[in-house]
């Protein structure tokens, strides 16, 4: 059997290895090392792949969503709704910019925001919500649109673990993730679904007043060469970058598609399982019908019902068989963002969550025996 990771970069580049190399090259040759014909040729195609007027590249996800905040102009005091259960990323740059990070619980099934719990936390103050799309699928969009609307909220989307994911409305619609709220940010960073060989980042929207702020504020806030006319900061994605990004952009679907796959699998195998609960999708098909397109999986989750978890990540460690906890903590019990504002009985769901999930390994590249392996050992192991 050919050796377990948890992503695997190093498969998967085989396959697009002639035209990165190429790129690559050309670019040492040029040395458009900075803003080069490949960024703009990437922020083009990536436009018409998810069907968005505007993206803007930066050089990686925290930026985005930072820089996505500056450009709806949130001030200090202002505040921000997201998910207890999440990476801190989300809520540092809140309060980076001083505004005021207001955590909820999250759905049980979905690991999405719970949006009845974003209901209750609204206060006049609010400005923003921003949903993060765990895991690889989008939180309820339906019910947060209508909501953000009705109370004049901006909806921020955290898109940076479900890009290529569709959402599917209520009347049948679909649209891509990251592109339903005013603004939205990813990140490119190598192991996300679409990752670059290095930091990369972007925020995408259709507003265009948004868009040309945006492209002010990455770039010290000058629209005219030593005119700075807000504040910004220096964000961008490199030539190189782009390259591997534009070599990756036109396989993601099959990318998503291959680790479906491996997730039906998965589900598959644990089907059945008293204390092994699979990831649901918004759908209820649990990622196994061969037509589901609203998870991409950037992360196989489970949960592990019956108090053996550590002991099970434990267990695979000494197998050789990688996995990982996301996420331990909660972000309300982190140091840097506990707050008298939280009582412990407003997160029930993420408290019980950081003690049942593991992460299984997930990429393109895993095979049915891998997988097997993988299944076989964690059912023995949680029902031994
Ligand atoms: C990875 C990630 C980020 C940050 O992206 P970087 O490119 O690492 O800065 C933000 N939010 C979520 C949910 C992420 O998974």
């Amino acid at each position: 059997m050919r050796k377990i990771q948890m992503v695997d970069l190093s498969g998967q580049y085989k396959g697009i290895k002639q035209q990165i190399d190429a790129s690559i090259a050309n670019i040492m040759e040029t040395s458009a090392f900075i803003n080069g014909p490949e960024v703009h040729a990437f922020q083009k195609e990536l436009e018409t792949y998810l069907g968005v007027k505007h993206v803007i590249p930066c050089a990686n996800g925290t930026d985005a969503l930072q820089i996505a905040m500056m450009g709806l102009g949130l001030r200090p005091g202002d505040e921000v709704i997201t998910a207890d259960f999440t990476f801190a990323a989300t809520v540092e740059v809140i309060a980076l910019l001083q505004l005021t990070p207001v955590l909820v619980d999250v759905d049980p099934d979905t690991f999405n925001i719970n949006v009845k719990a974003v209901e209750r936390a609204i206060t006049p103050r609010t400005r923003a919500i921003v949903p993060v799309h765990l895991f690889g699928q989008c939180a309820d969009m339906d019910t947060l649109l209508d909501l953000a609307a009705k109370h004049d909220l901006y909806v921020i989307e955290d898109n940076a673990q479900a890009i290529g994911a569709n959402y599917t409305f209520d009347d049948g619609k679909k649209q891509k993730a990251g592109t339903m709220g005013h603004v939205a940010a990813t990140s490119f960073f190598p192991s996300k679904n679409l990752g670059a060989y290095g930091d990369g980042g972007a925020i995408f929207t259709n507003d265009d007043d948004l868009a040309h702020m945006i492209r002010g504020i990455v770039n010290h806030g000058m629209y005219e060469r030593y005119h700075h006319d807000v504040v910004g900061v220096n964000s961008r994605l490199d030539s190189i970058q782009a390259a591997v990004l534009r070599a990756k952009l036109p396989k993601l679907d099959e990318y998503g598609n291959r680790r479906r796959e491996a997730a039906r699998k998965y589900s598959r195998a644990f089907a059945n399982q008293a204390h092994i609960v699979v990831p649901k999708t918004v759908n209820g098909c649990e990622g196994i019908c061969a037509s589901c397109d609203c998870h991409v999986f950037h992360q196989y989750t489970l949960k592990i019902t019956n108090g053996k978890r550590d002991a099970l990540v434990k267990y695979l460690n000494e197998k050789g068989i990688p996995c990982g906890v996301y996420y331990p903590i909660p972000l309300h019990q982190q140091k840097a963002y506990t707050d008298d504002r939280y009582a412990e009985s407003d997160f029930p769901v993420t408290n019980r969550l950081v003690r049942e999930v593991i992460s299984l390994p997930m990429h393109t590249e895993l095979d049915d025996e891998q997988i097997a392996h993988i299944t076989d050992s964690i059912i023995g192991f949680v029902n031994g």
